[in-house]
């Protein structure tokens, strides 16, 4: 039996009567854009958030899009990323004409690293785009201290974090994706949230920007045929603001299995020298969308072939840090050294990482591992 890295089909059977009936009931009624789904999804998420704004488009880069065009940023602005991150996070800040500025993260938690912003900032620089890699945040807390010291927007990628919480200094707890002045999120059918085609959202806890990204996702027009500014065409379908529905309320059940697992992965390969576990931090959860290891000395590609070999499947995401990503060699900046992004390039590992994962299939797994290192 080959052990895949996903397992979307086991968790849609556990749901199936109730996606189908709710799939079909969008098709009963043909309303498949802007149906009542979608603004019912939007408050749902809201409320599950305690957002003032959620906002629907099509994708998570989109929604990354979205908010970089609803706050002006204009060519040139400088918007300071981490280099180690999916893609599109600086994708889009290339595609608007603005400078990505690549900074470095942290070795344990790979999310990035708070003192390489204060070095990074320039009279340029505009916004700081903390991403949420793999399942908890970034220093929150910094980061918007930075961010109003120096009078920054902060977009929060939580493609991967979402339903994770941030606890601050003096114990209150927000989600992620609603701490900085846009949140960004994906439902790609992999994700932590995960619908059945494309989808994505923005949150945001200002009714300024909200009535901006609005017009932003729809064309520039506040009044239909009236278009004010330059914006897009990106809408969350009715059929996946259904899926959304059903499967937002067993967000937590997912967030909770996520983070079993990684226990019993963590417990079944403590005694691996070779082998540095994922870190969590204190001040936030953990919601676990990859499980993330530090393979050590070079062991990285043999250790996933080998694993390959027996059937078992295993990513490396990233392979690259950005910046020696060819499409952002001429276009990014960096003030600081990327040796940590660099080194997690060549040395994270993330193993099988999904809801229906059970004890058995992670024993098989680990003792793989572990037989490789015995070799
Ligand atoms: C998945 C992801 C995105 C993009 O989301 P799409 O819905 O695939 O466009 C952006 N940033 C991060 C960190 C992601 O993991």
């Amino acid at each position: 039996m080959k052990i895949p890295i996903l397992d979307i089909k086991g968790q849609y059977k556990r749901i199936k009567s109730e996606v189908d009936s709710a799939i079909l009931n969008v098709l009963e009624n043909t309303n498949f854009i802007n149906g009542p789904e979608v603004k019912s999804f939007e408050k749902e998420m809201c409320d599950y958030l305690s957002s003032k704004h959620v906002i629907g488009c099509a994708n998570g880069t989109d929604a990354l899009q979205i908010a970089m065009m609803a706050l002006e940023l204009k060519p040139g602005d400088e918007v300071i990323v981490p280099a180690f991150t999916y893609a599109a996070t600086a994708e889009v800040v290339g595609l608007l004409g603005l400078v990505p500025v690549m900074v470095d993260v942290y070795p344990d938690t790979f999310n990035i690293k708070v003192e390489d912003i204060e070095k990074s900032i320039t009279e340029r620089t505009k916004a700081i785009v903390p991403v949420h890699l793999f399942g908890q945040a970034a220093d929150m807390e910094a980061i918007m201290k930075i961010a109003n010291n120096h009078n920054l927007f902060v977009i929060e990628d939580n493609a991967q974090a979402i339903g994770a919480k941030y606890t601050f200094s003096d114990g209150s707890q927000k989600y992620l994706g609603t701490i900085g002045t846009i949140g960004c999120t994906s439902f790609f059918p992999t994700k932590n949230l995960g619908c059945y085609g494309d989808g994505g959202a923005i949150f945001t806890q200002s009714d300024l920007y909200a009535q901006r990204v609005r017009m932003v996702t729809d064309h520039g027009q506040k009044n239909k045929y009236y278009h004010d500014i330059i914006g897009c065409n990106s809408r969350l379908d009715t059929i996946q603001a259904a899926v959304l529905q059903i499967k937002l309320k067993h967000l937590d059940e997912y967030s909770n299995s996520r983070y079993q697992a990684a226990q019993i992965y963590k417990e079944l390969l403590k005694e691996v020298d070779e082998l540095i576990m994922p870190f969590e931090v204190s001040n936030s959860t953990h919601v676990y969308h990859q499980f993330t290891m530090q393979v050590k000395s070079g062991h990285r590609d043999s250790l996933k072939d080998y694993l390959a070999s027996k059937d078992i499947a295993s990513m490396t995401y990233y392979p690259v840090s950005l910046n020696n990503q060819k499409a952002f060699k001429d276009i990014s900046k960096t003030f600081v050294s990327l040796d940590n992004s660099e080194a997690l390039a060549n040395s994270v590992l993330s193993l099988p990482m999904h809801t229906e994962l059970t004890r058995e299939i992670q024993i098989e797994i680990c003792n793989a591992i572990k037989e490789y290192f015995k070799q």
